[in-house]
Parts: C-alpha cells; structure tokens; sequence
C-alpha cells in the first residue's frame, strides 16, 4: 500500500466515526446596503433598483477629479445599530481607507472602506447548532463602505451603469464558526432577520443589495495529524439556495481534490472562486488576494470619527425587539408553537400583522395558521414582499372571527380569502355580498334534510336497514342543495335525529 492509499483509508475511517469524512468550515461575509435615501459621500438617491442607468450619478459618485465625499450620517447611524444589534463593540476611534483596485465598475480606482479601525467589532448572534441547543457564532466586525457599480455584460461587450456606486454598504465578516452547511444556512437566516429587525435594511438579495462571500475549507485527520488547507472563497452568492449548493460543492471539490493529489495539496493561499448555478459547479476567478495588493492608506479627504459614548448608548437603548426574543415572547404570550413563531418573525411584517390583529381579538393559533398558510403561499406565488401585503390585519382579524364563530367554513373561507386580497374588501362584506353565510339554522337545515330523505327514499330505507355508508350519500346531497354553506355538524345531527 503506498503512501497515498494509506491517507485515503485514514480519511475513511474518520468519515465511519463522524459519518462524514471531513468537517467543513465555513466563514461568511455578507455585503448588504443599509437603507438610506441617498448615497454614502453624495445626495444622490439610494435607491437604484429599476432605475434608468446612470440616471442616479453625480462627479462625486462617478469619482471625478477634485470631488470630495461628504459622510451620510444616517448611514454610520444604521451601521452601528446593525453592529449593536449583533452585540458588537463600537471602538472610540473608527475612520474611513482607500481601498485601491482597478476595475471598470470602480471609476475611482479606489473604493472607500474601512481597514484596521472599522466601526463595530467583536460581536456574536446565536443559530440552532447542528448537535441541538444553539451556538454562537463570533462577529469579527462589520464595516461600513461604499456600493459599486454594476456591469452588464453582452456578447462582446460590457456596459457599466454608475446607480449603484457610492450606495453605503455594510460589511459584516462572521468568525469561521459554522461547521456544516446547515449551521451557514442558519446563519444567513439569522443575520437576515436581524438586520430586517433592527431598521438598518430590507436585505433584498433578490435585487443584488445583499451578498454573501461565503468562505469554505475542509479539515479533517489524516496520518495522525490534523490537516486544513487554505479555504476557498465563494464571491457574491445572492440566494440561501445559492450559499447551500455552492458550499456543499466546493467542500467535496476540496476533498476530492486533495485526494487526488491536486493543487490544494501545495497551496499555500486561499483562492477566490465564482458560482455558476447553470452548471453547478464553482470556477477559479483569482489565485491570491491579500491586504497588501490593495494598498489601504487612510482616506485624505474624510476625518476620522470618533462616536461619542452619548450616541452609541441612545442608539443601544433605541434598538427595537431582536427575532430571538420575539419568537420567545410570541410562543408564551400567545401559546404558539416554536414552529409557528418561526414563520411569523421570519418578517417583522407577519409578525406585526399577527400582533394587530390578535389586538384586535383575533384567536392566535387560527390567525398564525391563515398568516403561515395561505398568507405566505399567496405572497410566494405571487412574488409579493410581507410588506406589501394587501389587507389589513383589521380585515384579518375580522375573517379569523367569521370562522372562529362558525359563520363561515374552512372551505368558504379560502374563497374569501382569496377575494380579500385581490379587492381588498372587508370579509364581512364578502360574505353578505354573495351569501356566503354557513347556514346553521336548524329549521331552515331541517327543511332541506326533510327534502333529501324525501327524494333518496332508498338511501333512507338502506341506512335504516344497517348500510351505516348511505348516510354519506344522504349528507352529500344536503351539502350540494345549500352549496356548501350549510354547518356540517349540524346537518349529520339532523340527519341521523331524522333517521333514527
Ligand atoms: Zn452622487
């Protein structure tokens, strides 16, 4: 048996003991754009999405010369919130560097950043660990800097469109806490909410102002020793889908590599890679990148900052509920389960629809059912955000009532539903517009009852004879001729009172 042999059949037993052969180590930096009005060092609009190209430029943005950036204070102001609320440090003495690269969508040559005294450090937030119980996973820092531009790539050619440059975007670089993709995945979640929570951002990935650079390597034992090669770096995953296939590909490319001898058998540094979710597979985009290449130099024409104790404390105080504590509080105020307080806090929307209209005296449990039902499912399939829902949770709470006082059914119920939110009706009057009403009455039920028996003699005559299954057939026909608005409780009452 040769050396390598061996390596391999040591690697397979680590993987019987483990049940898998090596462990992954994920680390996560996520890039979101904090939600100001306007950019980082100029007035321009923040809000580039669906914009016309270039419409959203200025010489500051476009890196003319002899333009100075000035700093958006709403913009420091939420990135120490996003860092507060992830329990990190805000450093007496913070200022902004020049990071220096070349690229066509930086037309400054230079993007503005912060290197060795960034804003917020050492913080932490909490997701389900793998083995149970739950797992902090550090916060190195989180600094603020600025968007940059977009390219639009042809066939043959490349455009570049400015909108997005100068955007203030926040930073946030996880400890490489996470050892399984799940635990990344939770992660993302995790981050997201808070981020969503605490006012800073809506974190919309679908619109590219959120990123993850999502930083994977493989340890795992082999002849005695622990081995962990330099990991790889997966730039710009802009889905939680994205982040799980990529990194459950590139964890066994690392693996399947350094069995068969590859380059990351002497590599000595981390490699960037891209993601192509056409092929499934990740691509080598550059070899080293390290801090020096850039060289950072303190931004000349910005001050240092130096938060007062005074800011950071009001903004500390300030900070609203964090989804952790929500969820607890909503499970034990309401006698939710963790299931379902999960869903509602997923979205700071939900959760306050929920907590409107259970104010309003909705019954919880029925109220988080519709929210996680049929409400998540119609703005799923209609691609709309929690927040543009279009009902109130009044209107909400008024449906949650038809059906908690039996006035409607399930059934009907969808049906309404469904009405509520393309017109954006009371239910109420849904139901006493088309008559939609369930009918309980017992004289009016008994009349109908009364009727069928009359018409299905046989089906009478076969029950009452032992053949229990024609009762079905009877209250189906009671069902049809009220169309469906009758109280089935009711009516099988009626039905074996009537029969017996
Ligand atoms: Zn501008």
């Amino acid at each position: 048996m040769d050396a390598g042999a061996e390596r391999v059949a040591e690697g397979d037993a680590v993987s019987v003991a483990m049940g898998r052969a090596y462990e992954i180590v994920i680390g996560i930096e996520t890039h979101v754009e904090l939600g100001t009005l306007s950019k980082m060092f100029c007035g321009c609009s923040a809000r580039w999405f669906g914009m016309p190209p270039n419409t959203l430029v200025c010489p500051v943005c476009l890196g003319l010369p002899g333009a100075l950036p000035v700093p958006n204070r709403r913009a420091i102001e939420l990135a120490m919130t996003a860092g507060l609320a992830l329990h990190c440090e805000v450093p007496e003495h913070t200022k902004f560097d020049r990071k220096n690269y070349m690229y066509p969508d930086l037309p400054k040559g230079y993007q503005i950043s912060q290197y060795d005294l960034p804003l917020n450090v050492k913080g932490w937030l909490e997701i389900p660990a793998d083995g149970g119980g739950t797992k902090r996973v550090g916060i190195i820092r989180a600094h603020l800097e600025e968007d940059t531009g977009k390219l639009l790539h042809g066939q043959g050619y490349s455009l570049v469109d400015f909108n997005r440059s100068g955007v203030p975007l926040l930073e946030i670089v996880s400890a490489p806490d996470m050892s399984s993709v799940t635990e990344a995945l939770a992660y993302a979640e995790a981050l997201r909410e808070i981020v969503i929570h605490a006012g800073v951002s809506e974190f919309r990935l679908e619109e590219g102002a959120a990123r993850f650079d999502t930083n994977v390597s493989i340890r795992f034992r082999e002849g005695g020793e622990v081995r962990w090669p330099p990991q790889s770096e997966i730039k710009n995953l802009n889905s939680l889908r994205a982040v799980e296939q990529a990194a459950t590909f590139e964890a066994q490319r690392l693996w399947d590599d350094w069995h068969a001898g590859g380059e990351i058998r002497s590599r000595r540094a981390k490699i960037t890679v891209g993601w192509s979710p056409e092929t499934g597979r990740t691509f080598l985009q550059r070899r080293k990148e390290e801090a020096e290449d850039y060289r950072y130099f303190p931004e000349p024409d910005l001050v240092a900052l130096a938060p007062s104790r005074e800011t950071v404390a009001t903004i500390r105080s300030s900070l609203p509920e964090m989804p952790s504590e929500r969820r607890a509080r909503l499970a034990s105020q309401h006698g939710l389960s963790d299931y379902d307080a999960r869903i509602l806090v997923s979205d700071p929307a939900l959760a306050a629809l929920f907590e409107d209209a259970v104010g309003l005296g909705a019954d919880p449990k029925v109220t988080a059912n519709w929210i996680g039902g049929e409400t998540l499912r119609l703005l799923r399939e209609r691609s709309v955000r929690a927040a543009e829902i279009p009902f109130t949770a009044a209107q909400l709470a008024q449906l949650v009532g038809l059906i908690t006082t039996r006035e409607i059914s399930a059934t009907i119920a969808k049906d309404v539903f469904a009405e509520m939110w393309a017109s954006r009706t009371d239910p109420a009057a849904i139901v006493e517009e088309k008559g939609l009403r369930q009918v309980s009455d017992e004289g009016a039920l008994g009349a109908v009852v009364d009727q069928v028996l009359a018409a299905q003699a046989k089906a009478a005559t076969d029950y009452r004879g032992g053949n229990k299954r024609a009762l079905e057939a009877l209250f189906g026909a009671v069902m049809g001729r009220t169309k469906g608005k009758a109280d089935p409780r009711v009516v099988r009452r009626l039905l074996t009172e009537k029969l017996g």
